[in-house]
């Protein structure tokens, strides 16, 4: 079986992808351009039979691959940028950029779809079909993966895409561990700040004054109140205020109170409820009491959607591949939030989790991603190239 080959095949590219993972990871950027990274991507990819396509409102790059027969596409995806962050992990090969860090192993997304696409050009002449490598800038709050499609990704390839395949390392898991689920596996989430609007005045006298500070307050326990009281206790929905801010003194009733915070839903219609409950209560509350207030929501990435019926064959598929034992099903989804939702918001396909926790740590307890401590287990890599080319194979050839 080919799929026994493609585990050897990665495994001979490991060496290779780990050099290419450390040069992303000592060189880090931020946000849609990585000028940096894309070049070593592109010196990474020279000589093999790709198509290029350099986006130009980011960094991104499309990148097709044609087999030597006709057939369907699947696009692939691996994203590239870091995040603001000190390094602190103590590896030699460390950021060497300032308040720069790889903490959520996008080098190492970026360096195994590049061995991906230098393993399936290798059997470029068994393919019927096509595949497409999308290398995504801004993955961390940017919409990278929405300006490319936007910039025409998706319709690059004629046919376009009818799978498609993100990876993502997480040290939560033991290292090789392969996971997803099929439905919603990651959030949406959005932004929130509400502004409560009063009239200022001297503390000791708040009846001549419309204090916003315990109207803010009441908002705030109100909210909580709202969600348990109108979403099904099941069904997952966080509603969260990192920040409030209001006032100047001890002995002053300010003129209004700010709180941010962060939406994190399962569905779109939930999503819309949400959205619609905190105007209600924001208001209503703020009404009761004779001030008013201002609800502004920063829509961010949607409900990341794992095709069911795909992601299950596909999780069958991989424990076919690599052993019962390596693949299991996500039993929850995480409250997190991923662009790749953009993609499976038109091709049917999947988000699966890789585990990459170093073997003398516990993935239980150890440091995870977007920590400043973050270490990665690079040999997880070569499951990850192997399983990118392995559900190409499968997708174009049907075998
Ligand atoms: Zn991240
Ligand atoms: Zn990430």
């Amino acid at each position: 079986m080919i799929y026994n080959s493609l585990i050897a095949e990665a495994q001979a590219l490991l060496p290779s992808a780990v050099e290419l993972r450390r040069a992303v990871h000592r060189d880090p950027e931020i946000g849609n351009l990585l000028p940096r990274t894309r070049e070593k991507v592109l010196a990474a990819l020279k000589g093999l039979p790709l198509e290029l396509t350099l986006h130009e409102t980011t960094s991104g790059i499309g990148a097709v691959l044609r087999g030597a027969k006709p057939g369907p596409t699947i696009i692939l995806r691996g994203d590239m940028d870091a995040l603001d962050l000190h390094e602190d992990s103590g590896e030699p090969f460390a950021s060497e950029n300032p308040q720069t860090m790889h903490a959520c192993g996008h080098d190492l997304h970026t360096s195994m779809l590049v061995h991906a696409a230098k393993l399936l050009s290798a059997h470029q002449a068994d393919l019927a079909g096509q595949v497409l490598f999308m290398f995504q800038p801004g993955e961390e709050g940017h919409h990278g993966a929405r300006e490319m499609i936007s910039e025409g990704l998706l319709t690059s390839v004629d046919p376009p895409p009818t799978a498609a395949l993100a990876i993502h390392v997480s040290t939560i898991y033991d290292s090789g561990l392969i996971t997803t689920r099929p439905g919603p596996g990651m959030a949406a989430a959005d932004q929130v700040q509400i502004i409560v609007h009063g009239s200022g005045g001297h503390a000791s006298s708040p009846h001549r004054a419309k204090d916003p500070v315990s109207v803010a307050a009441a908002i705030l326990t109100n909210i909580q109140v709202a969600l348990t009281r109108q979403v099904q206790a099941t069904e997952p929905v966080v509603v969260t205020f990192g920040m409030i801010t209001a006032g100047s003194a001890h002995n002053i009733i300010p003129s209004s109170a700010t709180m941010t915070g962060t939406i994190r839903t399962l569905s779109e219609d939930r999503r819309d409820h949400v959205h619609k409950m905190l105007k209600e209560v924001a208001d209503g509350i703020s009404a009761a009491h004779g001030l008013t207030a201002t609800v502004e929501i920063d829509r961010g990435y949607p409900v990341t959607v794992n095709n069911p019926e795909w992601t299950k064959e596909f999780l069958a598929f991989a424990a076919d591949m690599f052993g019962t034992g390596k693949v299991t099903e996500q039993p929850e989804p995480v409250m997190g939030a991923e662009d790749w939702s953009y993609v499976l918001q038109q091709v049917p396909g999947a988000m699966a989790f890789l585990g990459a926790c170093p073997p003398e740590l516990d993935s239980a307890e150890g440091p995870t991603n977007h920590s400043n401590l973050v270490r990665f287990h690079e040999d997880a890599m070569a499951t990850g190239i192997a399983l990118y080319a392995a559900t190409a194979i499968r997708h174009l050839n049907h075998v």
